[in-house]
């Protein structure tokens, strides 16, 4: 088990909510219904679902009849590729994605590309932005489908998807984009971004793991990922997962309220981490573009970033290097490649990522603790020269 207790690493998921966890309990025990049944259980059941999907619509401005629950954000991200995809038929255009894209959405342009579609990826520049000029090439060739991340997990680069939209719509091009990230961090409005659907994520607002959505434009032709008993309007079958639904919700309403609070600490925090950190001659990623306010992907030149992450987790710091969400391979970001970033400095990536509960002195103490191990590091390197 892990000796960390000061815990940094939010983008990997966040802690459930005390509030979150108590709404959810009844759900979970003595109101066990089946969201579809008739009889008074399953309709609180129902009942608690559609709090639920007006909770998670009042967060990022849209209307609750365009929110589908899914099993993750993964499960968002593959419904909007594969079911717009699908629905649009495999002659009917490319689909594009940037080369940042989390594994959720890459992941099934590939596996379409290998189904005969068309695909097409849209190149990134130095600080990790989209570059103008390889979204404009790409939608050159007739296009069904663009997807672009709002923030990206591993830098926290926030991309002017309203921008990229606009230009998607005049070509004739549905736009997805995945909030997962942003949602809780910066504020997230569906409308504004002007996008025909867009994931969201339970577990990274302090709701529970393993329930997402998908924010959609009605207008969308979609195929369902998985067909049954019809629940979300035959968009999602599968009996709905109540307690982790109205935990969804709640976090979300929270996480709106308490927005402009939380983005302010985590932004205070991550100014003074930042300055520990180029003190003491870390290269920050990103840091030239507008970024999450939580979010600080850094490396020390000749210090390994899994050797580094390994140490402080030793020291009480949960850190990550790379995305965490791959933190089993030990290829070098490829967000950080595709920013050209040498592969030696990519190698000692560590992402930082901040959450509602930090504290200054968790900074002061890591920022310690990181100069100690840095020394350290830097003396075993020298002794094996
Ligand atoms: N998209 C992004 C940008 C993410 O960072 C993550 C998870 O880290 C996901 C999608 C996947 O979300 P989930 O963990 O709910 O499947």
């Amino acid at each position: 088990m892990s000796a960390s207790a000061i815990y940094m690493d939010n983008n990997g998921t966040t802690a459930l909510d005390a509030r979150v966890l108590e709404v959810m309990l009844p759900f979970l025990v003595e109101q066990h219904g089946n969201a579809t049944s008739r009889h008074s259980f399953g309709r609180t059941a129902r009942t608690a679902i559609d709090h639920a999907r007006e909770q998670v619509a009042n967060a990022v401005g849209a209307h609750p009849t365009q929110v589908v629950f899914t099993g993750s954000g993964t499960e968002a991200d593959n419904m909007a590729i594969t079911g717009i995809a699908a629905g649009a038929g495999v002659d009917a255009g490319q689909i594009a994605c940037s080369v940042i894209e989390h594994p959720a959405v890459s992941r099934p342009v590939q596996a379409l590309r290998l189904r005969g579609w068309k695909t097409a990826s849209i190149t990134v520049d130095g600080d990790g932005k989209i570059s103008q000029d390889s979204l404009a090439r790409a939608l050159n060739t007739p296009t069904s489908l663009v997807s672009v991340m709002l923030a990206n997990n591993e830098t926290g680069v926030i991309q002017d998807v309203t921008a990229i939209a606009e230009s998607a719509k005049r070509h004739g091009a549905l736009i997805h984009t995945d909030a997962v990230q942003a949602l809780g961090k910066i504020p997230v409005e569906f409308q504004e971004l002007n996008v025909h659907a867009m994931s969201l994520s339970s577990h990274k607002v302090h709701g529970p793991q393993g329930v997402g959505a998908l924010v959609l434009d009605k207008r969308v032709d979609i195929q369902p990922l998985i067909y049954g008993g019809g629940q979300e309007k035959g968009l999602r079958s599968g009996s709905e997962n109540v307690a982790a639904i109205v935990g969804f919700g709640l976090a979300c309403e929270i996480a709106s309220r308490e927005l402009e609070q939380r983005s302010k600490l985590m932004g205070e925090l991550r100014g003074r981490l930042e300055q520990g950190l180029k003190s003491l001659g870390a290269v920050i990623f990103g840091s030239a573009a507008e970024r999450l306010p939580n979010t600080s992907f850094f490396a020390f030149p000749d210090i390994e970033g899994e050797t580094l992450v390994v140490a402080l987790d030793r020291k009480g710091f949960a850190v990550a290097s790379g995305s965490a969400c791959s933190s089993d391979s030990t290829e070098p970001s490829h967000v950080l490649l595709a920013m050209g970033i040498e592969e030696d400095l990519a190698r000692g990536a560590v992402r930082v990522s901040l959450g509602k509960d930090n504290t200054l002195e968790q900074i002061e103490a890591f920022l310690a603790a990181l100069e100690g191990e840095l020394l350290r590091l830097k003396r075993l390197t020298a002794i094996a020269v």
